[in-house]
């Protein structure tokens, strides 16, 4: 059955810098929003706007019939489905469950399979487009799972993103959010490079972006956070940890099947030596200062 405000309630769990963004939109499109988060009182804007809070995310689960999780890690994924007050744990038959945290396919793969002996279905749909994509519902949404499913939660995610698009079995989102990431961490690196050669040069790295960002070396990497390196603004949109552990995950799946990727394999260096000089809270574009030595 198609998801509709009428139809179903919605819970969501993870309420961080993309989740609280994404959880509003659905709000704004006249869901009731269930919610369950680690730290309740970061969530108290939402619960002000009518979001409902439970204490655990088997309450959440007892109360929705779609639930969303957007946590951290593979860790905090496995704890919400399967831990003790987990959502396995009190899910009803019928139920749609979709992780859009950036995760691993295998989990991916377990999480569709203990779904199915509960009667329900789960989608994988890692998303791409940051937090400014997250703010402005314009996330790039890649989902693995079944067409009945992704068909059902489709008006879920058009409230958003609005690029969407279903790859194939669990785990196909979470492997196509690692396509993404490997282009990512090439390019970020690439343009952190690069302004510091700007810089050197005693270039104005804002004439420099205007330019250059109109060219063929344009995109999010150059254009958005670029221009943060530019402005000195290191705040996270993107935490530099998670970023490590999306190209830990990247480089496991990678040697798995074969492949030798040299050049993710550098950036993970680089973004674990600025995580070591202290930069694992920063946002990725803080990797610029990583060059400033
Ligand atoms: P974040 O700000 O750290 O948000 C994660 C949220 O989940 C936090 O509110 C956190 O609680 C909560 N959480 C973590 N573990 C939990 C658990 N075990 N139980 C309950 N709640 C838990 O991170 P984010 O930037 O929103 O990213 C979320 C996911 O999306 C990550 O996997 C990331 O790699 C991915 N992603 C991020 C971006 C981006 O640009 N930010 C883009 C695409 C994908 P606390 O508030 O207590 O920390």
């Amino acid at each position: 059955m198609t998801v509709t405000p009428q139809t179903h309630q919605v819970g969501f769990i993870g309420l961080g810098i993309m989740g609280r963004s994404m959880a509003g939109h659905l709000m704004k499109a006249g869901y009731t929003v269930h919610i369950y988060s680690r730290t309740r009182a970061k969530c108290a804007d939402l619960e002000a706007e009518g979001a409902v809070w439970h204490d655990t995310p088997a309450g959440v689960a007892g109360a929705a019939t779609v639930i969303i999780t957007m946590v951290g890690y593979p860790k905090d994924v496995e704890e919400v489905y399967f831990g003790p007050d987990g959502i396995l744990g009190a899910v009803q038959p019928g139920s749609i469950l979709i992780d859009m945290t950036t995760s691993q396919p295998a989990l991916a793969q377990r999480i569709a399979e203990a779904a199915a002996e509960k009667g329900c279905e789960a989608l994988d749909a890692p998303v791409s487009g940051g937090d400014v994509g997250a703010r402005e519902g314009t996330l790039a949404i890649m989902v693995g799972g079944s067409p009945q499913a992704f068909d059902a939660a489709l008006p879920l995610f058009q409230v958003m993103g609005k690029t969407i698009a279903l790859l194939g079995p669990a785990g196909a989102g979470q492997h196509t959010k690692m396509v993404n990431q490997i282009v990512i961490a090439g390019t970020i690196l690439g343009v952190a490079e690069a302004l510091n050669y700007g810089q050197r040069a005693g270039l104005d790295l804002h004439k420099v972006l205007d330019v250059i960002g109109k060219g063929a070396a344009g995109g999010f990497q150059l254009n958005v956070l670029g221009k943060r390196m530019a402005d000195g603004d290191f705040a996270p949109g993107f935490f530099v940890h998670h970023f490590i552990k999306d190209m830990g995950i990247a480089l496991e799946e990678a040697e798995r099947m074969g492949g030798n990727y040299r050049g993710l394999k550098t950036a993970l260096a680089q973004f674990q030596g600025f995580a070591e000089e202290g930069g694992a809270e920063a946002g990725t574009q803080g990797i610029f200062k990583h060059y400033a030595s």
